[in-house]
């Protein structure tokens, strides 16, 4: 029998008799199981479990939001939280979407391009049509494929572009269903070879906004002057929009929030990422996502991303915590639940920046680490909080002084 054929039981059977799972390894997987999850995807074995906590405070257009981020990464929601307390200080941020559509692609070859772009101006409504009557339910809620343009790719490559309205939802199955309708009446067209439709997760019709105003003093730390941290945050900025070694990391740090709220609300944080990086090297040139500037006295912050998130679809409605993380945020719609990820992207890279230019990323970073290297050194949870407490105290903390530190405890 192959191993998709197979039922959750038989495929443990058949793990536990070919590798070299010890009992209480096997039995992590039966632990973790969950009937739901085995619905949700193929060759279910087990349900891998992430940590999930709360950043407590982040003030966005004047409302105050709880928000659930789910992360394997110490020192995260602290940065997150540490940024939405200086952010709050300066009444928050204010948060806009600038638009909301999908883009689907209907991508053809060996295309005319003036021959494309006289189908799709001449027969906009009836291609309108053929799109919406493939998820007649979109367009009913007054949402689905609003209008269209072509690209010339070069070379007799095309893309037509299908702008379409998810409504509440991410929509990528919306997406490529209407796309593939488009699709089937092109190709009896003769403008070219059509060779494929689906949805593009460069979703720069899905940018979200957020802003924020901070007084100098929003930024203040023991032993530095407030201004001079403002001024040093400008600064470091502006490497990460003339060099992407720089911006990688200064991103990798905006989607240490931004991942971790997509994926506490059920949505697909692959699409995200892919749609935010590409969107970062618009222009050709890989830059950050956040710009800082500063006046007198004041620090301004900004983000703009594509964030095609939603509030229904996919997982969201399988998943039960999924559903409670819905309920926490208490967001009213999906441009909502976009203005909060942007959000808690800024404020993670306001705390990154701030410890980078004043006592370095390692002196918050490691504290918050230690509990994880007591972990890996085989610490249990009681003796977790001890070998912390004597790894703060050394030089090095490093594996080999917690072995050893861990060694001597016991004793
Ligand atoms: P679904 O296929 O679940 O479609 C959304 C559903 O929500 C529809 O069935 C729609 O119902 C229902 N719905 C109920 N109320 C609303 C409302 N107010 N507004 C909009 N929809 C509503 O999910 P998506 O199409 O959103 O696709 C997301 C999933 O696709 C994710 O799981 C993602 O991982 C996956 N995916 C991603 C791809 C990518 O990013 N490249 C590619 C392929 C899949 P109704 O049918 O009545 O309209």
């Amino acid at each position: 029998m192959k191993f998709h054929q197979m039922d959750w039981q038989q495929r443990l059977a058949t793990l536990a008799a070919t590798t070299k799972l010890t009992a209480s390894e096997q039995a992590l997987f039966t632990t973790n199981y969950s009937a739901i999850n085995e619905q949700m995807i193929e060759n279910y074995v087990t349900s891998f479990p992430l940590p999930e906590g709360i950043l407590p405070n982040i003030v966005i257009n004047e409302r105050t939001y709880q928000v659930p981020m789910v992360t394997e990464e110490p020192s995260v929601i602290a940065a997150a939280s540490n940024g939405a307390r200086m952010i709050n200080m300066g009444g928050g941020l204010t948060a806009t979407n600038v638009s909301r559509e999908m883009i689907g692609q209907v991508l053809i070859n060996e295309a005319d391009f003036a021959a494309v772009t006289t189908l799709v101006a001449e027969q906009a409504p009836y291609l309108i049509e053929i799109g919406n009557a493939a998820h007649p339910s979109m367009a009913q809620r007054g949402g689905g494929l609003k209008h269209i343009a072509t690209r010339d790719l070069g070379d007799g490559f095309v893309s037509v572009d299908l702008h379409i309205d998810t409504q509440a939802a991410m929509g990528a199955n919306v997406v490529n269903t209407i796309s593939e309708a488009v699709a089937s009446y092109i190709k009896t067209q003769q403008v070219g070879n059509v060779v494929m439709a689906i949805l593009s997760n460069l979703a720069t019709t899905s940018l979200v906004t957020a802003k924020v105003a901070l007084p100098f003093k929003a930024v203040a730390k023991a032993g530095f002057e407030a201004a001079d941290i403002a001024q040093r945050i400008v600064l470091a900025n502006q490497f990460s929009q003339r060099d992407a070694y720089r911006a990688t990391t200064e991103n990798k740090g905006v989607m240490n929030g931004i991942d971790a709220v997509v994926m506490a609300s059920g949505n697909d944080w692959r699409a995200i990422s892919a749609g935010i990086h590409a969107y970062a090297a618009r222009d050709g040139q890989y830059r950050n996502l956040v710009t800082w500037s500063h006046d007198a006295t004041t620090l301004y912050g900004e983000i703009t991303v594509p964030m095609p998130v939603g509030v229904v679809g996919g997982s969201i409605g399988i998943v039960p915590l999924v559903q409670a993380n819905h309920k926490l945020l208490a967001v009213e719609s999906a441009g909502e639940l976009a203005q909060v990820i942007a959000a808690v992207g800024l404020a993670q890279n306001l705390s990154a920046l701030r410890a980078l230019v004043t006592s370095g990323i390692q002196a918050g970073h490691m504290q918050l680490q230690l509990k994880s290297l007591a972990l890996a050194v085989g610490a249990t949870i009681t003796e977790v909080p001890i070998l912390v407490t004597r790894l703060q105290q050394m030089p090095h903390a490093d594996m080999q002084t917690a072995r050893q530190l861990l060694t001597e405890m016991r004793e």
